[in-house]
């Protein structure tokens, strides 16, 4: 049996003749136009060259037929490889140079540039732009609908992500037809999705939140979904009474819960509304229960594996935990130094294994090998610990780990006790060079609106909540806190910023 995405998706969608993808503009896809489409852009590959296993890199606006070229890419056995259209051409000289795609396709503003970089690896360039015009559609128009799609292994490759790389260089995590199949299906269980639903799509196409998660689900259920070139919180509150779920990052419900118009009749309509890609504050969570009704189900992933924990569908929807292991994924905690697995509650290094999970990064056989362990489990690089109920909490990045004289301390925990303070948004606790304490544990705070607090006051309320060690030297405060476009904070900016706090004028210059 042919282990390919494309024909396993094909199967299970060949009989519908529903809309799969539909946008504001008005333009609607069906599940016989992305077979069709996929068929022609599958053969404008092979006509540019693309053989099973190349990699087509694309660096385009989100727009259906970019979704439509995902879906062609693999069709054709060749690996997918999409790119943050913020990225610069000093960036993508190492994409391309990494990848060596036989193909690159990027907005028509862009085609020179990339043309210079892509010459150097000998890949053709093709073009896409928001509107879904360009080179690659023009080609599309003359070509048949009919493509025998490729011959596959589950174990061979669909789509290389690169990680965000926040440190070192950024890396292309490996995913098989396999892992993303796997993954669908059972997210397709854990959450109920039937043909019946219409997802509210508003994340990007380049990250495995809006490509694989919230695209893959929809389409292997043959559900609808709502293409929006990214977030808007009027366009989303006016489509909810069409829609039944919504996936989002945790900035999409913090800024729905600014809008006015959110309220029960606005949500009643809906059944699902799923948060992922960075930590989910509890009191988001409950605020979006008391508004709506409705308990946001925080699932947890990422680029290398997938998702790997979800809240349930029935049962608790724990705020400020990422819920149980999916079905076929196991979760351990382990101490990092020695790989020895940790009991409940106590905090450690989060692994995982399962389908879900990724081959390895490209061309970085070392890094691959240093981070799965010898049976197989992979270290995600996340703290955290699993309770006694089994729902698993994460306290943070190991790198974002402050050692102060000598001792742990969790972002998380003292993040968790500063923003129950009245008058806190949200906080986030990082470490910075300290001549006495190797780091010094600092508090990067942004208050409510009209908010009075001050560091005095901080400092107050956290006194006889946490042990001294954990206690802040310094409380700061900024307007808001720097995020990526995936919601995450971005602590090594925060750690640039502020890293000359405790340590005297002369050291630093
Ligand atoms: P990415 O590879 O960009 O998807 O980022 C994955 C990382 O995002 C994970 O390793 C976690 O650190 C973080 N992350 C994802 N989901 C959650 C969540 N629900 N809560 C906290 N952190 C999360």
């Amino acid at each position: 049996m042919n282990a390919n995405l494309f024909d396993r998706l094909e199967r299970s969608i060949a009989a519908l003749t529903k809309t799969a993808i539909a946008t504001l503009g008005g333009e609607t896809v069906s599940y016989a136009d992305l077979i069709a489409l996929s068929g022609r852009l599958a053969n404008v590959l092979a006509t540019c060259g693309v053989k099973p296993g190349d990699r087509v890199a694309v660096q385009v606006e989100k727009s259906v037929p970019a979704l439509v070229l995902y879906l062609a890419t693999v069709r054709a056995g060749a690996v997918y490889l999409p790119l943050n259209p913020a990225y610069t051409l000093a960036e993508l000289e190492y994409f391309i140079g990494d990848a060596e795609p036989s193909l690159v396709v990027c907005d028509p503003g862009n085609r020179e540039g990339i043309e210079r970089l892509a010459a150097k690896v000998g890949s053709s360039v093709e073009t896409l732009d928001a509107r879904g015009q360009g080179s690659l559609t023009e080609a599309a128009n003359n070509a048949s609908d009919l493509f025998e799609t490729a011959q596959r292994a589950g174990e061979d490759l669909a789509a290389i992500l690169y990680t965000s790389g926040t440190t070192g260089r950024s890396k292309g995590a490996m995913l098989t037809h396999d892992n993303l199949v796997s993954n669908a299906l059972t997210l397709k269980e854990a959450w109920r999705f039937t043909a019946d639903d219409v997802l509210i799509h508003a994340l990007p196409i380049y990250h495995t939140h809006g490509l694989f998660v919230a695209s893959n689900v929809t389409l292997f259920s043959g559900a609808s979904m709502i293409f929006l070139a990214k977030f808007d919180a009027d366009q989303i509150l006016g489509l909810m009474p069409r829609a039944t779920a919504l996936m989002g990052v945790p900035t999409f419900y913090v800024r729905l819960l600014q809008h006015p118009g959110l309220a029960k009749g606005t949500t009643s309509g809906m059944r699902l509304f799923v948060s992922g890609s960075a930590p989910l504050l509890a009191e988001t969570h409950r605020e979006w229960s008391a508004r709506t009704g409705h308990a946001i189900l925080e699932r947890y992933g990422m680029t290398e594996t997938n998702m790997n924990t979800s809240n349930p569908y029935d049962g608790d929807r724990v705020p400020g935990a990422v819920g149980l292991p999916l079905p076929c994924v196991s979760v351990r905690i382990t101490n990092p130094d020695t790989g020895e697995e940790l009991p409940t509650n106590e905090i450690g290094m989060i692994e995982v294994k399962g389908p879900n999970v990724f081959k390895g990064y490209w061309r970085m056989p070392e890094k691959t090998a240093s981070e799965f362990r010898p049976d197989g489990f992979f270290i995600t690089g996340d703290l955290g610990k699993i309770d006694e109920r089994g729902y698993v909490h994460i306290l943070g990045r190991g790198k974002d780990l402050v050692i102060t004289g000598g001792f742990n301390v969790y972002p998380k925990e003292i993040e968790d006790e500063i923003d129950a303070i009245p008058g806190v948004f949200e906080s986030a606790v990082i470490g910075v060079p300290h001549e006495d304490f190797g780091e010094g544990v600092t508090a990067v705070v942004v208050c409510s609106r009209e908010a009075a607090v001050d560091e005095k006051m901080i400092l107050a309320a956290l006194d006889g909540r946490l042990a001294k060690f954990k206690l802040p030297k310094r409380v700061v405060f900024v307007d808001e806190l720097p995020r990526n476009t995936m919601g995450k904070v971005q602590k090594n900016v925060l750690r640039q910023e502020f890293g000359g706090l405790y340590v005297s004028s002369a050291r630093v210059s």
